[in-house]
């Protein structure tokens, strides 16, 4: 369209084109150099139980700290491991971290039981070794399979349903119980798939959050998602909870979980350990 508009407009749009061109090729040679420098960290978010205000595990979270750039937040360079593939060692690597960190945190004695959630993007869930790549990380780091918990977003299950049920069952016979719908909300969600996924727990999606307790249709949506998951004996956990009104609402409708910057923003493994061992030692549990 840019050359219809003629001459000049033609040499502009290439010029930024070719901007935006150098900078994605620049950012995809810096990642595929990360996995073998060790520039990518994995950060921990911890959820909330609102019955006991007792911290149940977190969602681990991975960061690129760029030597030049500095901390690089996964919605720019996500989709780039997706496009190019790398996403599946880059996968491969958060797995084997994060069963890693929760087995050290399991013989350091000195944390309750933590349950870990990993998120899996959508070519890795495609690949149809997922669940023997998973059990092979467990079995490497000794990991007890009941305490690694998966996320999933909606739109990805729902990208071929029945290949998401497959795999999904393949991933819970392997021992683990805990697998979430991400983002629950954004996507389109068949209602008789939902039923037959073998899915734990929703993740209410932060833009229905955000407009609580006052915006009217997030009060219906997140009212009617809390009902449902319920229904079918699913928990319900609420993203990007950042305010006390938002929190208040929330227990009050009986939504189950939180997480969200009220408690804490994501943070790496050793702040996050002492994060859970100050909240176990205080006597008031309610956040
Ligand atoms: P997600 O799985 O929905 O993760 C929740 C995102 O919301 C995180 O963004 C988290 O930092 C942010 N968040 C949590 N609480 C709040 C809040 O109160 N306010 C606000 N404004 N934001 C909040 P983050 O870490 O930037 O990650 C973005 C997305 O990148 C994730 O969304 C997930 O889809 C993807 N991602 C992150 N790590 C991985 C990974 O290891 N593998 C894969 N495949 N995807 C990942
Ligand atoms: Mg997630
Ligand atoms: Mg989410
Ligand atoms: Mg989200």
């Amino acid at each position: 369209r840019a050359k219809e508009d003629g001459g000049n407009g033609y040499r502009f749009f290439t010029s930024e084109m070719n901007t935006l061109a150098s900078d994605r090729l620049e950012m995809e040679s810096g990642l595929r150099r990360a996995l073998a420098r060790g520039e990518f960290e994995v950060y921990y978010q911890p959820k909330l139980n609102l019955a006991d205000g007792c911290i149940t595990g977190a969602e681990a979270l991975l960061r690129w700290r760029h030597p030049q750039r500095g901390l690089v937040s996964p919605g720019e360079f996500i989709p780039i491991l997706e496009e190019t593939g790398l996403i599946e060692q880059v996968g491969s690597w958060v797995l084997k971290t994060v069963c890693t960190q929760i087995r050290s945190w399991q013989e350091a004695d000195s944390l309750p039981p933590l349950v870990i959630a990993v998120n899996l993007s959508g070519r890795q869930l495609q690949r149809s070794n997922l669940a023997a790549t998973i059990a092979d990380i467990l079995e490497e780091t000794g990991m007890d399979p009941r305490f690694l918990e998966l996320e999933v977003t909606e739109s990805v299950l729902m990208h071929d349903p029945q290949c998401a049920v497959d795999i999904l069952m393949q991933i819970r016979n392997k021992g683990i119980l805990h697998i979430d719908v991400d983002d629950f909300g954004t996507g389109y969600s068949s209602l008789s798939y939902l039923k037959q996924f073998p899915i734990d727990c929703l993740k209410l999606d932060k833009s229905f959050v955000d407009g609580l307790p006052h915006d009217e249709d997030d009060i219906a949506i997140s009212q009617a998602v809390i009902a449902m998951a319920h229904s079918l004996r699913l928990t319900v956990i609420a993203e990007g909870v950042e305010k006390e009104e938002q929190l208040a609402f929330l227990r009050d409708n009986g939504c189950d979980i939180i997480q969200g910057y009220i408690i804490s923003p994501p943070v790496p493994a050793h702040a996050f350990a002492r994060l859970v061992q100050a909240r176990a030692n205080s006597t008031t549990a309610p956040p």
